[in-house]
């Protein structure tokens, strides 16, 4: 058995079933673990807390994939993990609103750095770290076996978390047949095409479903201004929802191609539809500058903060945007404002936008609250989970 000793007074996280051990609370380990491989997890003085992964270039060094004393996890325990994050999500096979949703959602489904989504039938994983590509054959053939529609299991596993822990990216078909070239998936009355092999992500924001049927409410006869586009996502189910134009401003041009296929995929959206390829933080000046203003603005950015050094240039990023898009919203105007930086907590959030409103001499009503849906559930005894946050803010 290998085995790992917590240095004394380190234990505290662990037995509050926190997932993750960092190198600093380490004070020794038996056995010569291979990477990947299961430790047993002891305090220091000789108390067994639980098992985990062993990851021996990273700084979290174990990533806890069972807190029982007893056996130590085996296949068949991570198979029971899989299965049971899949069962999880059964209402959403019943209910049929989409057909695209997170399987499994890693630390918080109790199985680190495996993430698992679904995009009708096509399942598409990322093993983020040592002890998940560990435990790759067993994780693929569970989802194939508790899916139940499971066409094929189609590895992305292009993270740059890999190469902290000392993995090469991977990519391409792990069981089944090939995925179609674009997944045409549907998120209440939109269709959305998804390329699971070089989109973002495992190919689509699954985590904003929650906050695109919130922000539709308020899409009826507005101008939109849809920031940071990628396939179209607010921008289009905006549409869905009656929405009078919708202007998709994103960096890249091929997500805007996309965006562009998946808007003919919806009646009357095309004519009211335009794309513009941009940098946002430039084209919210040109549109000041040319004194153009909006209905509802969304500002969904990508990640501005990695860590918690980043969080100086993360905040000026997040106020910038939220303070040209507040000054170009009409009075009555709704702006849905986000960010999936983990290290802005929600109340940092509120401040920036807050301080944002301040420079922009406006004032704002928060409308409702968004955070990523419940197929990216959160465990309580692991708050870094939550990532996604998001404010709908009216003027007034
Ligand atoms: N709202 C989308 C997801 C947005 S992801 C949805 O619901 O599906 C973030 C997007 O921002 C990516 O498509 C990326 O290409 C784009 N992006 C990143 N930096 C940008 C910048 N400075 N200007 C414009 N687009 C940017």
């Amino acid at each position: 058995m290998k085995k790992l000793t917590l240095n004394p007074k380190r234990d505290y996280t662990v037995v509050h079933h926190h997932p993750w051990i960092f190198s600093g609370a380490v004070r020794s380990v038996d056995g010569n673990p291979a990477p990947g491989e299961t430790v047993c997890v002891e305090n220091s003085r000789g108390e067994r807390l639980g098992w985990g992964s062993w990851s021996p270039t990273s700084q979290i060094r174990v990533r806890m994939l069972s807190f029982d004393d007893g056996r130590e996890p085996d296949a068949d325990y991570v198979e029971s993990l899989v299965g049971a994050s899949v069962a999880r999500r059964a209402s959403f096979w019943v209910d049929g609103a989409t057909n695209a949703f997170r399987l499994v959602n890693a630390e918080s489904d109790g199985l680190p750095g495996v993430v698992a989504d679904y995009y009708a039938g096509n399942v598409v994983v990322q093993l983020a770290t040592a002890g998940a590509e560990y435990w790759k054959g067993v994780i693929v053939s569970a989802l194939q076996k508790y899916v139940p529609d499971c066409k094929c299991v189609y590895n992305r596993s292009d993270v740059d978390a890999r190469a902290r822990e000392g993995l090469e990216p991977a990519t391409g078909l792990l069981a089944g047949e090939e995925p179609p070239e674009l997944v045409e998936v549907k998120e209440g009355p939109v269709s959305f095409l998804v390329d699971v092999r070089k989109g973002h992500k495992t190919g689509f924001y699954l985590d904003q479903r929650d906050a695109r049927a919130a922000v539709a409410a308020y899409a009826p006869t507005a101008e939109v201004l849809n920031c940071f586009s990628y396939t179209g996502g607010f921008g289009i189910m905006a549409c869905a929802y009656g929405a009078a134009s919708v202007t998709h401003v994103d960096a890249s041009g091929d997500a805007l191609a996309l965006a562009r296929r998946n808007t003919d995929l919806m009646h009357f959206c095309g004519a009211k539809s335009e794309f513009v390829e941009a940098d946002v933080f430039k084209q919210l000046r040109l549109y000041r500058d040319q004194g153009k203003t909006f209905d509802l603005i969304v500002l969904d950015p990508p990640k501005f903060a990695d860590t918690k050094s980043g969080l100086m240039r993360a905040a000026r990023g997040y106020k910038d945007i939220n303070l040209l898009a507040m000054k170009l919203l009409r009075p009555g105007g709704v702006l849905a404002t986000f960010s999936c930086s983990g290290a802005v907590t929600i109340d940092l959030f509120d401040k920036i936008c807050a301080e944002a409103a301040f420079d922009a001499k406006r004032d704002f009503q928060v409308l409702a609250r968004t955070r990523q849906g419940a197929d990216h559930p959160v465990v309580l005894s692991f708050p870094e989970g939550l990532y996604l946050k998001g404010l709908i803010l009216r003027r007034v």
